[in-house]
């Protein structure tokens, strides 16, 4: 079965969907993978690597001639979907609960679109987790970002000049970008606090050193594990309640998220306002519309001080090891829907069925 890695083309992207030490894996388990050249020098791997590691390399026009899958990081283009073959299996991150329109042209356009953001977090499904192994690097750069632009040291620090106090951070959201962010946060020596709505993640949060930040807002949580959107009094009674402790803190480095919804607003103008010059707030949720009511998605804005960070595509900041992630859990879905090296989908799994978000009829049970 061929599989084609085109080169990413939205704006700001360097991952790439599969990394040479990957191809050579899929291509011993019987794949023959096509990677458009170019595709991996963002994040650091060259055709060369490629070549080298088995795959064939090949000019954007050839790419796809009997590609029977096509595996990419973000969300094809209207006139990428056009060249992807019909009846073609897609993988990515196609955003399937946010960008109805795009699922919709790869519905029309035929294609087999398996959604990274839809595989079942079920136990099974681990090593195909995109979600959390993006998260992870993500919440990793959160607190780099902070570390660059609060006006302090993260550790205590004790010199002739005398003691300095360590940075005092808040991680709102402990989930997996969190839970990094707490665990980096405190390996450069801050004292760490954590907020979540899901009470089962206090013990988490606790077992990396940091203190469980009680508001007094204890939301609901799905099966799947993750939170439900708060009711309006429950959010303006987080707000109040950040707002009277969000001033103890340097860095605040806010995940907070309800998948498919827009980002809940924790901090409110007012709370930024009450916080210390110098201090920084990086808004993990910028993409979605931001935790912070003064976040700019994709910039960085400063009010009486305070910088607040939108950057979005954090795990693009780290494209090597982001790629190198995302890659083995693009092959792992590929070897679930092609065990033999040959696609075999098959609807009545979970994995399957639950991944994918568009499909032509004759496929359909
Ligand atoms: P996410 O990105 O959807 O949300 C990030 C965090 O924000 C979550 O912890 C959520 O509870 C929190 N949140 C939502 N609204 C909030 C609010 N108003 N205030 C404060 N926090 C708020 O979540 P995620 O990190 O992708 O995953 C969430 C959970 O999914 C995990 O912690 C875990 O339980 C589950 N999960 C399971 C598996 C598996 O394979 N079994 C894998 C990954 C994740």
């Amino acid at each position: 079965m061929r599989v084609a890695v085109p080169r990413e083309t939205a704006p700001g992207e360097r991952r790439v969907a599969l990394v040479p030490e990957t191809v050579s894996k899929l291509t011993g388990a019987g794949f023959e993978i096509r990677v458009e050249r170019g595709a991996g020098v963002a994040a650091g791997f060259l055709d060369d690597a490629y070549a080298k590691f088995g795959a064939e390399l090949s000019e954007g026009g050839s790419l796809y001639e009997g590609a029977a899958a096509v595996v990419r990081v973000a969300r094809p283009s209207a006139e990428e979907i056009v060249a992807v073959p019909q009846g073609c299996v897609l993988i990515g991150f196609l955003q399937p609960l946010t960008d109805q329109e795009g699922i919709a042209r790869l519905a029309a356009h035929g294609v087999v679109g398996f959604a990274m953001e839809s595989i079942p977090r079920i136990t099974r499904a681990q090593p195909m987790d995109a979600l959390s192994s993006q998260a992870t690097v993500a919440g990793y750069k959160a607190v780099l970002i902070a570390a660059d632009h609060v006006q302090k040291l993260f550790p205590m620090l004790m010199t002739a000049a005398g003691t300095i106090a360590p940075v005092r951070a808040l991680v709102i959201g402990a989930g997996v970008a969190g839970l990094q962010a707490i665990a980096t946060a405190r390996r450069l020596g801050a004292v760490v606090s954590s907020f979540d709505v899901r009470p089962a993640v206090r013990e988490q949060v606790e077992s990396l050193g940091a203190s469980f930040l009680d508001l007094g807002v204890v939301g609901e949580e799905t099966a799947g594990g993750y939170a439900t959107e708060l009711t309006p009094e429950q959010q303006a009674q987080q707000q109040t309640a950040l707002e009277e402790r969000i001033p103890d803190f340097d860095v605040v480095i806010t995940t907070a998220a309800v998948p498919g919804r827009p980002a809940p607003k924790l901090i409110p103008t007012s709370a930024v306002e009450r916080m210390q010059p110098g201090s920084v707030i990086v808004d993990l949720a910028a993409e979605t519309g931001g935790n912070c009511e003064l976040t700019v998605p994709g910039e960085v804005v400063e009010r009486g001080g305070v910088s607040i960070v939108g950057t979005t595509n954090l795990p693009s900041l780290m494209a090597y090891h982001a790629s190198q992630l995302y890659s083995r859990n693009v092959a792992s879905l590929l070897q679930h829907l092609a065990p033999q090296g040959e696609l075999a989908l098959d609807w009545e799994d979970e994995i399957t069925a639950g991944a994918c978000v568009t499909r032509p009829a004759e496929t359909a049970p």
